[in-house]
């Protein structure tokens, strides 16, 4: 058994040299989008890992390459695995940070920099906690693996057939997600379900170049009202998405889905202060049921609209393009392909077959059961930790690729990170709080600790 309180003691003693570690790791500018320092990053952690007595593989994967590592443990046959990411995203405007992106800065019990949180902290807190553990042992109580990919940030391309031919590599009895976060009264939350996306362009093209308003507007078609016609059948003033079909899949929450969405804090204040909203869709007016629909149900939303002349003053012009981006968030069981046919059906059905859908990314939503002994697991090692309970979010409106772990690699995922209200994940001033670092590494050992002796 692992003396716990020795761990303890070891993390307490040792933060210095993990905050350099990830100080180290920060320097990369691995920022996917941008496709810079790629190689160089799967590098770093591939050596972080090996360092720990890890055998790593370095994959290419037709995109940044997925760092690949195991270490057996004697006392447990079982397997656990963590998914991580080593790209960040782009770190401007850069003005508006503090201290340099990527040189790692400490202020007020902070560390900032970009990816410092999402997700290189999640990394290196997570290497501190087997650091812990060795220490004491030179063993781990099980084996531990590590799924370490470079194209989080720009959607995770390449990760799900990566998962699908690299099945028997990737095995493992359950997994620790890429992030979790304590909210803001420091109570920490397990995510068990994270929505799916199909994100499509459209666009349309009228002619081969923009024409004087006074000569066309009476006789040409007209890309923008072309595409805002569109767009305008997709949705009614109802908020129902008129896509034949489209809510076919949708799986309603369960009594227990509900039950938990009841428990969590109301957010009607919150929401109006943080974004200055004055009312909600539906006539939805908080409690329970603005929580549920928040993520039990699938949306499309319009995310950017382009065309014609937005400079200042007038211009008297029929524009020959016009686009829009949309992005439809998906709940169990919708999948991008089906929405991406219904859509096309639906166009055509509507008059539309010269508006052209160009598919930017997506994939189907994952979720674990809120009962799974595993989640469970990580609720209660959390309770000595941060001195309360983990709540339980049956599902968030985010998306990321929880899906083919959960499905293909039949794993259930939980959550558990460093992250804070206050992270500034993917804006300026990204931070970690250094209390929130120290307690996840604690949390990580005893994680491990209790999935080696369940
Ligand atoms: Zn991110």
């Amino acid at each position: 058994m692992t003396d716990i309180k020795r761990t303890d003691t070891y993390l307490d003693a040792h933060m210095d040299e993990s905050i350099a570690e990830l100080g180290k790791l920060c320097a990369i500018p691995s920022v996917a989008a941008q496709n810079t320092g790629m190689d160089e990053a799967a590098e770093l952690v591939g050596n972080m890992l090996r360092q720990r007595g890890f055998s790593v593989q370095i994959l290419p994967t037709g995109g940044a390459p997925v760092v690949v590592a195991e270490r057996k443990g004697k006392r447990s046959e079982k397997t656990l695995m963590f998914y991580n990411h080593y790209d960040v995203q782009p770190a401007e405007p850069l003005e508006l940070w503090e201290s340099p992106p990527f040189e790692a800065t400490l202020r007020d019990g902070c560390l900032y920099a970009r990816g410092v949180s999402d997700d290189k902290g999640h990394i290196t807190s997570r290497l501190f906690a087997l650091d812990a553990m060795l220490a004491q042992a030179d063993d781990l109580p099980c084996n531990i693996k590590f799924i370490v990919e470079g194209e989080e940030e720009i959607g995770s391309v390449h990760l799900p057939a990566f998962i699908e031919k690299n099945q028997e590599l990737l095995a493992a009895d359950a997994c620790v997600w890429e992030f979790g976060m304590v909210n803001h009264e420091e109570v920490p939350m397990q995510y068990v379900g994270l929505r799916g996306i199909c994100y499509v362009e459209l666009s349309v093209k009228t002619a081969d170049i923009d024409i004087h308003s006074g000569l066309g507007g009476s006789i040409f078609h007209n890309a923008a009202w072309r595409l805002v016609w569109a767009l305008n059948t997709l949705k009614d003033e109802h908020e129902r998405i008129r896509i034949p079909g489209f809510y076919d899949a949708v799986l309603p929450p369960s009594a227990r889905d509900i039950e938990l969405m009841g428990a969590l804090p109301d957010v009607v204040e919150e929401y109006q202060t943080r974004y200055g909203v004055k009312s909600f869709l539906k006539g939805l007016t908080g409690g329970v049921d603005l929580r549920v629909a928040e993520v039990f149900e699938p949306t499309c939303t319009i995310c950017g609209l382009t065309s014609g002349y937005q400079g200042p003053g007038s211009k008297t012009v029929l524009p020959a393009q016009a686009s829009a981006k949309v992005d439809f968030r998906l709940v169990p069981t919708q999948t991008p392909k089906q929405v991406l046919e219904q859509l096309r059906a639906h166009l055509d059905a509507e008059g539309f077959p010269e508006v052209e859908i160009t598919f930017l990314g997506g994939g189907p939503a994952g979720r674990t059961d809120p009962d799974d002994p595993f989640i469970q697991l990580v609720v209660d090692t959390a309770k000595d930790v941060y001195g309360v309970p983990m709540q339980i979010v049956p599902m968030i409106g985010g998306s990321g690729p929880n899906y083919p772990f959960v499905t293909v690699l039949n794993q259930p995922v939980a959550t558990a990170g460093v992250g804070h209200p206050g992270t500034q994940a993917h804006a300026p001033n990204e931070n970690v709080r250094l209390d929130l670092y120290l307690k996840h590494a604690k949390h990580v050992v005893r994680i491990i600790e209790a999935f080696a002796n369940a």
